[in-house]
């Protein structure tokens, strides 16, 4: 498996690639796949749900994303929470990991995780806060997963066991991240490389 790119928006043979309905077409390529209702489209929500429940049935789905919070969408946050909610609901049903989109959110995350109590593992993309933020969410249980920017110091304090890697709409080739990555918490890309397939296993192939 070498390098895995847990969220881009790009088909590719070693990433999940996440597709909201809005994407009119499917690829056929190989890889993976997520889909989500992301809080920037928040119109026709029942006909996204219709979409969504069928879409996680197709056999290369891995995790159900990006979903989540944004404090800078046009859609009032209610709206936004009672859809990421269901979302997180299907997750649950469909035991795939949830990939969250957050946008000065965390506060709202944490209070429905609390309540939802989800077995699957919540996953929070494209993460840039500072240490703090990342160690509430790490007491929380979240996984944080890095991409092209990030805070360093955030990202050498981050428990191995809780990291994960992607290219989100980066032009930078997962690779790229994975060297990035390496050299900011000073171990070898082999280390990395390692432990984080080991990550990628447990939490996308049970
Ligand atoms: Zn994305």
């Amino acid at each position: 498996m070498k390098y895995f790119d847990i969220h881009t928006h790009t088909p590719s043979n070693n990433g999940i690639c996440s597709f909201f309905r809005k994407d009119s077409v499917l690829p056929t390529a190989q890889g993976y796949y997520a889909f989500g209702i992301h809080p920037w489209f928040l119109e026709d929500v029942e006909e996204q749900f219709l979409w969504l429940a069928k879409a996680v049935h197709h056999p290369r789905v891995l995790a159900l994303g990006e979903c989540g919070l944004d404090k800078l969408s046009k859609f009032p946050l209610e709206l936004q929470i009672e859809v990421f909610r269901k979302c997180a609901e299907l997750s649950e049903k469909m035991s795939l990991p949830l990939i969250i989109h957050n946008v000065r959110c965390t506060d709202h995350l944490i209070e429905i995780k609390r309540d939802l109590k989800p077995s699957v593992p919540w996953i929070i993309h494209g993460f840039r806060g500072k240490l703090a933020l990342a160690n509430e969410c790490l007491r929380h249980g979240f996984y944080l997963s890095f991409g092209e920017k990030f805070q360093e110091d955030t990202l050498r304090n981050v428990p191995i066991e809780r990291l994960l890697l992607e290219t989100d709409e980066s032009l930078l080739e997962i690779d790229d991240i994975y060297r990035h990555v390496a050299e900011t918490r000073g171990v070898s890309l082999d280390e990395l490389t390692e432990a984080l397939e080991i990550n990628v296993r447990k939490l996308f192939f049970k």
